[in-house]
């Protein structure tokens, strides 16, 4: 008889987001009456910009003719794209990387859950607390994690480095070592970055020890202010000790559209020389038959004058709900950080309250829904993350309410 993968089995599974839809749908079928704002969105809302819906329809249209059809994409991913990618997000920042290193995908989310298969079984992970779940949880199906506790939320094979408001929301070099370092900025669900100074220490921490840093930009477009990287690549040294995750969801809307790439060095090495280059590259050849032409065409029309005004646009809108919500919770009292380089507030929960007891609360009082801060690990406790994606009427809508209480 078969067996499925115990790795699988081992998986606390995720109430998280089903949980607060659950507690949403309740409240609203006991309180019809009531207009819930849902201050919980992790998708962005605005539809694609006009330059990317132009490009889409117009390769859709090559799709329909012999001369222009494609079938299979290339798998690092179409030329055009990647030499676009390059000049403007690398070359045009003075960053050295090149066409070759760039590996288009369909997000960031299959990239960061994936890219661990190229690395030993008995490497060990260090990780943000609190986090984006899938890293954790693709090492958990990888076997590298060890056991959980039920009691902490801790698996006792990664390596946990606390983000607080004691140090600011970044972490510290652990005081074991690490082979796989995974640092997200700005950060999801705490809307924190570290300065490039800070991320050049990471850089050369991950050199001295021989680890590599999974850096995941998904939010980069959102960066605000000058001394905070959009690239690890910016830092010397980082060609030889990091990965980086870059994703068109969030600076471009592709969310229900799907496109990404990762970027792996060619002088990236393992201990004994072994360039991770050639094996994503073979990984992707072998697992991955690329992104379709039409979401990559689209992909390179972000990047025209049009492409990049119109979803500049887009992002300010965010940015203004963030600042909307920072300002107004600061001035009800609350304890907020990020929502300046990131579309996600994270507030400290009033009066010692859990994270779960300020959604009851919230929702019950303010008709508001965010998302409890212990669903992203347990240092997320008392914490609680509102985002920025929601209209701005809405927004207004729901500080004022949380004002009032
Ligand atoms: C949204 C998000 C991504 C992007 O995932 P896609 O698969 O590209 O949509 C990656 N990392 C983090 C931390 C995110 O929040």
């Amino acid at each position: 008889m078969f067996k499925a993968n115990e790795n699988y089995l081992k998986l606390p599974g995720s109430y998280l987001f089903s949980t607060v839809a659950k507690k949403q749908r309740e409240y609203s079928a006991a309180h019809p009456d009531k207009k819930i704002i849902r201050l919980s969105i992790g998708d962005v809302t605005q539809p694609l910009a006009p330059a990317i819906i132009e490009r889409l329809h117009s390769a859709v249209d090559e799709m329909a003719v012999a001369e222009t059809f494609k079938g299979y994409a290339p798998d690092l991913g179409y030329e055009f794209l990647r030499n676009t990618i390059v000049k403007n997000d690398y070359i045009d920042h003075g960053v050295d990387i090149s066409a070759d290193e760039i590996f288009v995908s369909d997000g960031a989310k299959s990239d960061s859950a994936n890219i661990q298969e190229i690395f030993a079984p008995e490497s060990k992970i260090a990780v943000c607390d609190p986090v984006y779940p899938v890293y954790v949880d693709s090492n958990v199906m990888a076997g590298r994690t060890g056991t959980y506790d039920k009691e902490t939320g801790l698996w006792s094979d990664v390596i946990y480095m606390p983000c607080l408001e004691e140090n600011g929301f970044a972490p510290e070099f652990p005081k074991e070592e690490p082979d796989i370092i995974y640092l997200c900025f700005p950060n999801n669900p705490t809307g924190a970055t570290i300065s490039k100074a800070q991320l050049q220490e990471w850089v050369d921490y991950a050199n001295k020890i021989g680890a590599v840093i999974v850096y995941d930009a998904a939010y980069e477009a959102y960066i605000s202010e000058d001394d905070v990287p959009h690239s690890i690549y910016e830092c010397e040294g980082a060609r030889t000790c990091a990965i980086e995750l870059r994703s068109f969801s969030k600076n471009a809307g592709f969310t229900g559209t799907r496109l990404g790439f990762t970027v792996v060095p060619k002088d990236l090495k393992d201990a004994n020389g072994v360039a991770l280059h050639g094996l994503w590259a073979r990984r992707h050849g072998t697992k991955f038959n690329g992104a379709p032409y039409i979401v990559q065409a689209a992909g390179e029309a972000v990047y025209s004058e049009e492409g990049k005004a119109q979803t500049k646009a887009q992002i300010a809108y965010y940015m203004n709900n963030a600042k909307v919500i920072y300002d107004g919770l600061k001035a009800a009292g609350y304890s907020v950080s990020g929502g300046v380089n990131a579309p996600y507030i994270w507030l400290k929960t009033p009066d010692k309250m859990t994270s779960w007891e300020f959604f009851d609360y919230l929702l019950a009082n303010a008709n508001v829904v965010g998302t409890p801060g212990s669903g992203f690990g347990p240092s997320g406790e008392g914490y609680f993350r509102l985002t920025a994606f929601g209209t701005y009427e809405n927004t207004v809508e729901a500080i004022e309410r949380i004002k009032a209480l």
